[in-house]
């Protein structure tokens, strides 16, 4: 396998939050950050970081191929994203090691087609920094290892602790039967939503709408999420801001301010549309166990993540996020969907979407299957 398998930096996109800096994000309630652990070069052989240079190219060449045909979004793709970039920064930090001790460039002595296992060792390392225990770790998982991923509900959501201990929603989609699809558009309304949402309504296909406060303040979003209502879709809270751009992120907030942000909104979406909401995304996913918790005792609000992650907004030609969503899709076979109304690429490739849904076998199910997975009814 050439060296080209381990560029992961680009599909790492989960994780790469600009505008986010790292300080606020981490919990300060959490250890120290899981930085990645120096190498003692000092104190060992050449032999012995040759020897853990590949078990970690081994695993690596794993996680590497994981993260190219996992769906985007799903465990499997988190796990492997956040692993590959793991394990390449600890084999550069060997690389260096070995260079240190021999003077020369070890580029590693087993051959390619021997790479390709994860060994016990590597398994419970990563499940030790990130706390994944998902399938790819269940070996670990069930030889002792502990997990800090916190279930919040068994089959339908989990917070696990990523990079830098940042605290994730990890949406499952197990409730769904094979075909069954879920839409969901964030960070709108804007002056594309209506024309979104009629589309979605004349395809039959009910979807959530997770609506940023900031852009319901003034009529023409009431009129936008209006619209969204009548049209026969959930509209639903994402947040009052974006956690970007200098706006703090919800594990930046005590849980009360963060619920009087989230219960701000959800009260001006019910006095708008008549209705009350009933799901809650966090942006980027980022919420502390306590705040998701509360969210739902507090609020009444059932969380939503996604399984399917179009990445919708790192391009503008609405074929190409077309394909690549469908292919998705297929890959999958069922899922949460996730677009953005903001986009007119969304715009145009949501609607095309829909119509293949519909003539590929396909069936946008109603946002309550996540109200009934999640409160086991
Ligand atoms: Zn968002």
């Amino acid at each position: 396998m050439a060296k080209k398998s381990f560029i992961l930096a680009s599909v790492f996109s989960l994780f790469s939050l600009p505008s986010l800096s790292a300080q606020e994000l981490r919990l300060p309630a959490e250890p120290a950050s899981v930085e990645v652990p120096a190498v003692a070069a000092a104190s060992a052989d050449a032999a012995s970081l040759k020897a853990q240079y590949e078990e970690i190219y081994s695993a690596l060449k794993v996680y590497s191929n994981v993260a190219y045909v996992a769906p985007q979004g799903s465990p499997e793709y988190l796990e492997a994203a956040a692993s590959g970039q793991y394990l390449r920064a600890k084999l550069e930090e060997l690389s260096r090691g070995i260079h240190g001790l021999t003077g020369a460039v070890y580029t590693g002595a087993a051959p390619a087609r021997q790479r390709g296992q994860v060994s016990f060792g590597v398994l419970s390392e990563l499940n030790d920094v990130f706390g994944f225990y998902s399938s790819m770790s269940k070996s670990a998982a069930e030889a002792g290892a502990v997990s800090r991923g916190v279930p919040i509900r068994q089959g339908y959501c989990q917070i696990n602790y990523v990079k830098n201990n940042v605290p994730f929603l990890v949406q499952f989609d197990g409730f769904l039967k094979k075909g069954e699809i879920i839409l969901t558009f964030d960070d709108g309304p804007g002056p594309l939503t209506e024309e979104v949402s009629a589309a979605m309504k004349a395809g039959n296909a009910p979807s959530v709408f997770f609506v940023l406060g900031r852009s319901i303040a003034g009529e023409d979003g009431k009129a936008r999420i209006k619209a969204e209502a009548a049209d026969g879709h959930a509209v639903a809270v994402h947040g009052y801001n974006h956690a970007a751009a200098g706006d703090k992120p919800f594990t930046a907030m005590s849980t009360a301010e963060a619920l009087r942000q989230i219960g701000g909104v959800k009260e001006t979406i019910k006095g708008t549309t008549g209705a009350a909401p009933k799901f809650f995304r966090p942006p980027y996913g980022i919420i502390t166990v306590e705040q998701l918790k509360a969210v739902d005792s507090e609020l009444g609000l059932v969380p939503v993540g996604w399984t399917i992650d179009t990445l919708d907004w790192s391009t503008k030609d609405p074929e190409e996020l077309f394909e690549k969503t469908v292919a998705m899709i297929q890959q999958r076979g069922r899922g949460i969907v996730l677009m953005h109304d903001i986009h007119a690429q969304s715009r145009t490739a949501a609607k095309r979407l829909v119509k293949w849904l519909a003539e590929n076998g396909y069936k946008v199910v109603s946002p309550e299957r996540m109200t009934k997975a999640y409160r086991g009814e």
